[in-house]
């Protein structure tokens, strides 16, 4: 998956810059786009990952999507040093990401606050990450 030569200076850690903004809490990534992290060892694509000044879809979603996410972030992965603050509301926090297996063995990565941003920022999702989500038994072991 790296482009770089073989023996280039940073050829080992081509994500660090990634981790290190991910952690300091600036962390917008666009939904679908491609999950970096250094800890992944999948590949996986971004979900609900919203910082103010970013435009995000709004909308309604299932009841049960909630119900469902709820249950998922009681065993999150990814569990990072500190939290994740809302940028929003600045009054809530999170730590850890929600990973789910989508019907055509896509992968999904969010934040814990995903949950937060639908209850009280309208957030919607994108309706593959809601089908995967309501696909019972497949989060990430
Ligand atoms: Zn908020």
């Amino acid at each position: 998956m790296c482009s770089r030569e073989p023996g280039h200076p940073s050829h080992r850690a081509p994500t660090r810059q990634n981790s290190l903004t991910r952690d300091h809490g600036v962390t917008y990534y666009a939904d679908l786009t491609p999950y970096r992290y250094t800890l992944a060892d999948q590949a996986m694509v971004n979900v609900g990952w919203l910082e103010p000044g970013h435009e995000y879809t709004r909308g309604h979603v299932p009841v049960r999507l909630v119900d469902a996410l709820l249950k998922l972030g009681t065993r999150p992965r990814n569990k990072l040093r500190g939290f994740h603050f809302c940028g929003f509301c600045n009054h809530y926090r999170g730590s850890g990401e929600i990973h789910v297996v989508g019907p055509t063995g896509t992968r999904y990565a969010a934040p814990l606050l995903v949950i937060h941003y639908i209850f009280a920022h309208g957030y919607r999702p994108p309706a593959e990450f809601v089908d995967a989500v309501l696909t019972p038994m497949r989060a990430i072991a």
